[in-house]
């Protein structure tokens, strides 16, 4: 499954966020306590057209599809030199295949802060310059390997150092690997670098459980959506004191304390939207009277793949799918009402399975 890293300095809320994510995992009842990693959360992804389907089709059971979000605490300055435990936390960061980067937009003298003071811009430099350097380091031992193969006269060798360089270069002007333009040959070839920089990464900005409605002014949050601007990143306000009193309800009682917010969701709920399509993830369905499921994808895979992810021998003994866009189904407000309609469709195995398509695979076992 895919999952997501919430990284950020000591102190800005993350374990506060983490806490809200895994108490609301906990209260599905998809997902029971089934993740025995305790630094694992799964989240469900909600997704209100999961209602519309049951109310077209009413099947037994609802399941929504899930992700996994990961407490990466203790990134601190110096972890790519080694201080602290950071060369183990940069390792778990390589795990991940996006990061949550909570930055602290609450003033609270009671709370230490680690360099003495709010201060977003040097907060977000502080964690974006460890990671960088541990990719720095990690193409230059790539470089000095090739060295000599480049030395020989070797052409593969010297298109990889042509990349290498030019991510080193990056570096060392202080940005990401994801700032820079490559094509899809050239990313094969640092793949297996697993360079933590080319993930790609959103920032939350952590305000006061008084602050989530002027967020809009709050000076910290500005400084974030600015930064983030130029670096092409999304920014997610949320108070990590709030979302964990959120997460403690269910239900009708959940809506109501969010209605008293004057909030329409929880604000993890919209972290969990941002994180899903920050992975590149969109979702099919399965729809009968047994169970309507959403399943996660990555975008372009076809559909073998996407039956894959219900059981391998789906895409094994894949036929053909059978399929109706999510917004045919709801208009015609029946299977059979959009299959008079030609809304139904067969689709082989090329086919590129869309966001929102309802399926059904035929399989050879
Ligand atoms: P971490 O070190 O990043 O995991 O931070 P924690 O989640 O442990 O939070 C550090 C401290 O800040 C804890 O005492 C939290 O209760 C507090 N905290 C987190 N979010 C907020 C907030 O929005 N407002 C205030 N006042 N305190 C917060």
């Amino acid at each position: 499954g895919a999952s997501c890293g919430i990284v950020g300095l000591p102190n800005v809320g993350k374990s506060t966020l983490f806490n809200a994510i895994t108490q609301a995992g906990a209260e599905s009842a998809n997902y029971p306590f089934c993740t025995i990693d305790p630094n694992v959360g799964i989240v469900e992804v909600p997704d209100p057209r999961l209602e519309k389907l049951t109310e077209i089709v009413v099947p037994n059971k609802v399941v929504p599809t899930a992700f996994e979000f990961v407490d990466i605490a203790g990134l601190v300055k110096g972890a790519s030199r080694g201080e602290g435990l950071g060369n183990q936390f940069l390792g778990h960061i390589r795990e991940v295949d996006a990061i949550a980067h909570v930055v602290r937009c609450f003033e609270d003298e009671n709370i230490t802060h680690v360099s003495g003071r709010v201060d977003p811009l040097s907060d977000m430099e502080t964690i974006n310059l460890e990671l960088i350097f541990a990719d720095l380091d990690s193409v230059d031992r790539r470089i000095d390997r090739i060295a000599r193969k480049v030395k020989s006269g070797d052409k593969e060798s010297k298109q990889e150092l042509d990349v290498l360089e030019r991510l080193k270069a990056a570096f060392e002007e202080g940005e990401a690997a994801r700032s820079v333009e490559l094509d899809d040959d050239e990313r094969k070839w640092i793949r297996d670098l697993h360079l933590l920089t080319i993930k790609p990464m959103l920032y939350v900005c952590n305000v006061a459980e008084n602050g989530i409605h002027d967020a809009d002014t709050n000076p910290h949050v500005i400084t974030v959506r600015e930064h983030a601007a130029k670096e092409g990143a999304q920014v997610v306000v949320i108070s990590a004191k709030v979302e964990a009193e959120i997460a403690e309800l269910d239900g009708e009682d959940k809506e109501m304390f969010l209605e008293e917010l004057g909030l329409s969701e929880s604000g993890l709920d919209r972290l969990i939207r941002a994180a899903y399509e920050l992975l590149g993830l969109v979702t099919y369905f399965t729809a009968g009277v047994q169970e309507v499921r959403a399943w996660t994808i990555r975008q372009g895979m076809k559909a073998p793949g996407a039956a894959g992810v219900i059981h391998t021998d789906f895409e094994r003994g894949f036929i053909r799918a059978e399929v109706i866009a999510y917004n045919d189904l709801v208009d015609a407000g029946s299977v059979a009402a959009a299959r008079e309609r030609g809304k139904y469709r067969l689709e082989g195995k090329e086919y590129v399975v869309a966001d929102g398509d309802v399926m059904h695979f035929r399989f050879n076992v």
